[in-house]
């Protein structure tokens, strides 16, 4: 297990230079050592004689206690996933990720989507391979399951059709009253002075720099090698939003759960148990706690001090205004969290269609354009800034966009929970994060990957997976930012 969590460290780790560090023209050998990477785990965890082990320890495991029980099932669930996956097809796989990556590097400034299609298509009909040999009851299901273990789409679309029914109509509402002033946001701010004032802001929520670090990429993520080097990324602008402030706090967010798991070091249970459980941490960062009038009760005068040009004269009610507004807008990565989930329900409808066969690859921007003008009444200007403007699909990941939204489900779940326990803008407003930290490592980080994601959500909030705690944070929100 611990060879299998190392060989996962130095893919991880590989993958996080070859989006920071990596020379332009190292990127075709790092395809190949992560490729090579890829098989090598896939050839450990589908050794028999870790099977046999596996096997014998969670049908004669009474003697393990509860956490070396979880590590055996979560073990076990992985190792029958890779050993249904053929070594030929991971390795296509892998190959074509890199090479479809590529492509889309290329297609996306160029606007140029006829380069990356054939690209594109190909990596679809190996994923279909791949859902295939994993033999669930829905082909979408298997590749769900790569990412929120045990969310099926019987679960999962009822949740989201409730969710639309409620969100579209709500976004019409907002949408149409007064948009607020956000013009300062424009600034051009310093980016040596926005990396600066971050860091600050990150150090004072409580991350961990002597765990971790923060350089810059094209697509801000969280990653790196160990609980104990969590490597966050950021993309600075001119602008404060969209900019780096919002995406490195929502990084932070995944960065702080993964630092909680340290006490699960090199173990199968050394995980989120689902992306969409992680992904509540970083959307409670970035959107609950970090636009909340508390957050900058207790920052403005922080962001003042770096930026005192620009933000002098700038109220916490003006600022809480400006970086929670509304609007139409193409990009997914600079949505608010209001529209958000809409673009999240147009990729998750086209993502199963690809896989299930429905749609044709060539056909896939003008279902975009479609589907964009449907839920949010917008038309994008051209593929650069529609069907190109994700990494995702050309790196493989079909069945992870869902969990955005889940993400966003999960953290108003948590955090109607937490409010029944502290006060949470009280403690915000006076800049005491520790207790707010202290509450999620406790019942969530802490946790590692001992239950399900749901099981554990139920045991955190008493409740099923729902969107109605969702749906009254925004009410409850915008409510009052937009007096409706
Ligand atoms: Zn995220």
């Amino acid at each position: 297990m611990q060879e299998l969590e190392d060989l996962g460290s130095a893919y991880s780790l590989a993958s996080w230079d070859e989006q920071t560090y990596c020379a332009e023209r190292g990127r075709e050998a790092r395809g190949h050592l992560l490729a090579t990477l890829a098989t090598v785990r896939h050839e450990r965890i589908v050794d028999d004689a870790y099977g046999a082990a596996l096997d014998e320890l969670s049908s004669d495991g009474a003697w393990l206690s509860g956490e070396q029980r979880a590590m055996v099932r979560v073990a076990k669930q992985a190792r029958d996933r890779d050993v249904k996956v053929p070594k030929d097809l991971v390795r296509a796989l892998a190959e074509q990720r890199s090479r479809a990556s590529r492509a889309w590097l290329a297609a996306r400034p160029a606007n140029d989507f006829a380069s990356f299609a054939p690209e594109l298509a190909k990596l679809v009909r190996l994923k279909v391979e791949e859902a295939d040999a994993l033999a669930f009851d829905h082909r979408y299901d298997a590749l769900l399951d790569d990412f929120e273990p045990g969310m099926t789409v019987a679960r999962l679309d009822p949740i989201l059709d409730g969710l639309r029914d409620e969100l579209v109509p709500f976004v019409r509402r907002v949408l149409d009253a007064p948009s607020p002033d956000r013009g300062f946001l424009d600034g051009p701010y310093d980016q040596a002075g926005q990396l600066e004032l971050m860091q600050r802001i990150l150090a004072a929520v409580g991350f961990d720099f002597a765990a971790g670090r923060q350089d810059l990429s094209a697509h801000p993520f969280c990653g790196g090698p160990s609980r104990r080097d969590v490597r966050l990324t950021t993309r600075v602008y001119d602008s404060l939003e969209p900019g780096s402030l919002f995406s490195s706090l929502h990084e932070m967010g995944h960065g702080l759960y993964e630092q909680g798991l340290a006490g699960f070091e090199r173990t199968a249970i050394g995980h989120a148990p689902s992306l969409g459980l992680h992904e509540s941490q970083s959307r409670f960062w970035e959107n609950v706690v970090g636009r909340s009038q508390a957050f900058w009760q207790h920052f403005l005068p922080v962001a003042q001090d770096v930026f005192p040009g620009e933000l002098g004269g700038v109220s916490v009610d003006r600022f809480v205004r400006a970086v929670n507004r509304v609007a139409r807008s193409a990009i997914r990565v600079d949505a608010d969290e209001v529209t958000y989930n809409l673009h999240i329900l147009l990729r998750y409808e086209l993502e199963k269609e690809l896989v299930e066969e429905r749609l044709a690859v060539a056909d896939l921007p003008g279902a975009w354009r479609e589907r964009m003008q449907s839920y949010l009444g917008y038309t994008p200007r051209d593929d650069a800034e529609g069907v190109l403007q994700d990494i995702h699909w050309a790196d493989g990941l079909f069945g992870y966009f869902p969990t955005y939204t889940l993400g966003n489900l999960y953290a108003a779940a948590i955090t109607e929970r937490m409010r029944g326990d502290l006060d949470l803008d009280a403690h915000v407003g006076r800049g005491e994060f520790g207790p707010v930290l202290r509450w999620l490592r406790e019942r969530i980080h802490g946790q590692g990957f001992v239950r399900p994601a749901e099981d554990l959500m139920v045991e955190v909030t008493g409740k099923p997976l729902g969107h109605a705690p969702f749906m009254r944070y925004l009410e409850a929100k915008y409510g009052e930012l937009y007096d409706l």
